[in-house]
């Protein structure tokens, strides 16, 4: 439970740090230099093989791509959770993530059960 809420933490804080420093473009894609490296930390600090994050972002849904940006699947799962923002509103969407991330863990959380069945289904 704490582990999940620290991951939950953490993913406040890379979104806040991420649109801080990138601006509100509806997508971003990182050099592969700058790629593998945000993958890295995130691998380290979160324990999670991410290859993209989306946000809500001030005009909308914000995904930042740090390798893979062109695999079907991947875009599928975001553009999802992209979705599920516009659907949700940023404010419920952010309370919701963090509050299943917190209780379920990134795996069993709903929302990233229902990206990864858009991802499947891309794949
Ligand atoms: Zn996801």
């Amino acid at each position: 439970m704490r582990q999940h809420l620290f991951r939950a933490l953490f993913w406040i804080a890379a979104a806040v740090l991420t649109l801080s420093l990138i601006g509100c473009a509806p997508e971003v894609r990182l050099s592969e230099r700058q790629g593998s490296y945000v993958a890295s930390v995130l691998s380290h600090v979160h324990g999670l093989d991410a290859d993209a994050l989306t946000f809500p972002g001030p005009r909308g849904p914000v995904t930042v791509y740090l390798r893979n940006a062109d695999d079907p699947g991947l875009r599928c799962h975001e553009q999802r959770h992209a979705a599920q923002i516009r659907e949700m509103g940023a404010a419920e969407f952010t309370r919701e993530y963090i509050r299943q991330i917190a209780a379920y863990g990134y795996f069993g959380a709903p929302l990233e059960a229902d990206a990864r069945a858009a991802q499947s289904a891309c794949e």
